[in-house]
């Protein structure tokens, strides 16, 4: 069994417009923008990452906007919810403050004892707000969403599956351990992780499979702490059957990929070197910052890319 992987490190969807998706996190959810930098594979779209005021892996949502990119179908093999854990007692605070944003569909609940309240993003995106102890997280306070009611950071996710169990079995396998069931779904847990540490399998049987777009999740990271904790990780997939990329240098973190049985992409990211390598923790997310492949192509990159709000 697995046992470095600490959690969730970050989650990466699409959108169809980059100030729109800017606006969204940076002033509706309250986070902080850690960095810009481009799609390594496509440089004239973005890669936007928000997240606490350092980009703490844990905490990291990040986008790929792609210009006027029609929009995902929500089913199964899919990420369905992305959750971001917020201070007990602060749900009131976020349906008044999400309404007078637009977000006006919203539904509350409580699920394994936490109350939940989930609404839809920009381009449909599935997200939860979840009351949930600060477990020794500061939520981002560069903003006007007070401290009392500001994102940790990820509480987890919510996987849409038409079964489970072969993904359940790979969590298990991962270092996460089954903690509840409810109805149709089914909570993990991963111990000593980073406070980002559900996954909650939704079995919707018959549903058709998802088709990704704007407002889907294009892959979701899981958290290691180092280079040579991620080769043991790597190994260890190989050894059961999984066919996974070799390490890929992506200037904040290294990252591997690979194709789990429900469909969903799962990538394994270090917690090295992060996202103040290159910038000072006071002007993070600010500048344009671009791989040193990319670097002979700024002029022509940034005449490209919109403007954004800061
Ligand atoms: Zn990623």
């Amino acid at each position: 069994m697995i046992t470095d992987i600490k959690g969730l490190h970050h989650v990466t969807s699409m959108a169809a417009d980059a100030n729109e998706n800017n606006t969204f996190f940076t002033d509706t959810l309250g986070l902080r923008r850690v960095k810009k930098t481009v799609n390594f594979d496509a440089p004239d779209v973005y890669h936007l990452y928000y997240g606490d005021e350092t980009g703490t892996p844990g905490s990291v949502m990040t986008y790929f906007p792609f210009p006027g990119m029609r929009r995902g179908h929500r089913g199964a093999g899919e990420v369905g919810v992305t959750e971001f854990a917020v201070p007990k007692g602060s749900l009131g605070y976020w349906q008044t403050r999400l309404v007078d944003k637009g977000m006006i569909r919203q539904s509350e609940d409580v699920a394994f004892g936490e109350k939940r309240l989930s609404f839809d993003g920009p381009d449909g995106d599935g997200f939860a707000v979840v009351e949930t102890e600060d477990r020794g997280r500061t939520p981002w306070t560069g903003v006007d969403v007070p401290e009392t009611a500001g994102v940790f950071g990820f509480n987890g996710a919510r996987f849409r599956l038409k079964d489970a169990s072969a993904t359940g079995e790979l969590l298990e396998y991962m270092g996460y351990q089954k903690a509840d069931t409810q109805g149709n779904l089914t909570r993990y847990i991963i111990e000593g992780g980073n406070a980002a540490d559900t996954i909650d399998l939704e079995e919707i049987g018959d549903a058709p499979m998802a088709g990704q777009g704007a407002g889907s999740v294009h892959h979701i990271a899981f958290a290691v702490d180092d280079r040579a904790a991620q080769l043991r990780v790597r190994q260890a997939l190989m050894d059961t059957g999984y066919q996974v990329t070799p390490v890929i240098d992506r200037n904040y973190f290294w990252a591997i990929y690979f194709r789990t049985p429900g469909g969903v992409l799962f990538e394994v990211a270090t917690n090295e070197p992060g996202f103040d390598h290159d910038e000072d923790t006071a002007h993070l997310g600010e500048a344009l910052k671009l791989p040193e492949q990319y670097e002979a192509q700024r002029a022509e990159i940034e005449r490209v890319l919109p403007d954004l709000a800061a």
